[in-house]
Parts: structure tokens; sequence; C-alpha cells
């Protein structure tokens, strides 16, 4: 207490020229900081599916009998962070009237800086939904029939699914997994990027939005899926 008056002098003392640095470094920083918020800004798009992918879905994903037609669906470019961490701009074909919704879902998933490895448009995969999933990369739209039913449309042939991470997120019938690299996954409490679990903010942006979750359906577990 009697000491308290007696040093006036700065407690930085010689160690001022250390300081200045220090604080030149954090400004620099600060900088660096600003610059990176600024280019990680969400960018989502949606408009009409453009010629040229209309021919090649003509050619993979979408023929005759299909339930929708492409002028029906909407080709939407999303921003997503990937499992690097990085920031990328996802493709996505979806039914035109849930292209809103999927905008505002994309954009709340990316200010959470949820992790989605892959978004490519299902015909870079000839529109093999197997190797789509053994890709990891998330896709919606794709004319094809539900998994252990012939005839029977899928929601993805009406643009109206999507399926998220889709090897983090397994689809589970009968014990037999979907993509069979999905098997490191079925201990749904690990921790893994990208994971979906009943109540997570994610599962939460769709099934808010009167979305169903694969994830809790209980005949089979399709832990990547989501439909309206
Ligand atoms: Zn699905």
């Amino acid at each position: 207490m009697e000491h308290a008056s007696k040093s006036p002098r700065s407690p930085l003392g010689k160690n001022s020229k250390y300081t200045r640095s220090t604080a030149l470094l954090g400004v620099l920083l600060l900088f660096v900081a600003d610059a990176l918020a600024a280019r990680a800004s969400f960018h989502g798009t949606q408009g009409p599916v453009p010629e040229a992918l209309a021919l090649r879905m003509r050619q993979h994903s979408w023929r005759q009998e299909c339930p929708t037609p492409i002028a029906d669906l909407v080709y939407m470019q999303l921003s997503h962070y990937g499992y690097d961490g990085a920031v990328h701009q996802g493709e996505l074909v979806v039914h035109k009237e849930l292209a809103r919704e999927v905008l505002a879902i994309f954009k709340a998933l990316f200010d959470r800086r949820f992790p989605v490895e892959k978004m490519k448009i299902i015909d870079d995969y000839q529109g093999d939904d197997d190797v789509s999933m053994a890709d990891n990369n998330t896709s919606a739209f794709n004319c094809r029939f539900v998994e252990g039913k012939p005839g029977v449309f899928s929601m993805h042939s009406r643009g109206r699914a999507i399926d998220l991470n889709p090897r983090t997120n397994p689809m589970v019938v009968d014990g037999a997994v979907f993509p069979p690299a999905g098997s490191a996954f079925l201990d749904r409490n690990k921790r893994a990027p990208g994971i979906l679990r009943e109540g997570d903010p994610t599962v939460s942006e769709f099934t808010r939005r009167g979305w169903i979750w694969g994830g809790a359906w209980t005949s089979l577990k399709d832990y990547q899926h989501f439909e309206k």
C-alpha cells in the first residue's frame, strides 16, 4: 500500500519497443481478419436450368417419364464451407417452389459455418447416386426410384429432397449401409465435421420450415435425407 504511489513508470517500461511491434501485429491481424471476413460472404443465386445443363440432364438425371419437367426445376449456386474450412461455390438443382427456402437454409448453414464437403450436380457423376454418395457429394434433384422400390419415384425425382454429406450421414436399411463407406459413421455420437444429429441447429433449419428429416424415421434411417 505504501509503495503504491512510488512507481509512476509505466509497467511496460523498456519493453515499449516490443509493445509497439505487438500492437502493430495486432492491427495487421485485425486487417487480415477483416479481409477474410469480407471475402467469406454468402452468395446464393437461382434461375432456370441453363440449356447446357439441361442437355446433360437429359443424358443422365432426367428422362421423359420423370414426374417433374426440367422447366419446373431451378439451378442454384450456393456458398458453403468445405471440410477444408475454405469457402466453395456449390451447385444444386431443386424444384422451383422450394428455391427461396433452400437459399435461406443454406445461408443459415453458411452463417453457422456448417461444413458441406461437396455440392456438385449429380450429372457430374453420370446420375449415379452410389458414386455421388461415396464421394460425400450433397445433391438434390435426380430422377430415380426409391432405393429397393423399383417403379416408385423418389422425392429426388421431383427436386423436393436434398441429401446432405451422404457419406458422413449414411442411409441404414436392415443393416445395409449406403454408401458402404458410411459404416464409419454408424456411431452417431461420433465427433465428425458435417454430421447431422437430432436437435442440431442444422437439422432444425430444415424441420422448422416443414421439411422431413430421414434421420428421425424409425423403419429405416436416412441421416443425409431431407424432403418437402
Ligand atoms: Zn435422399
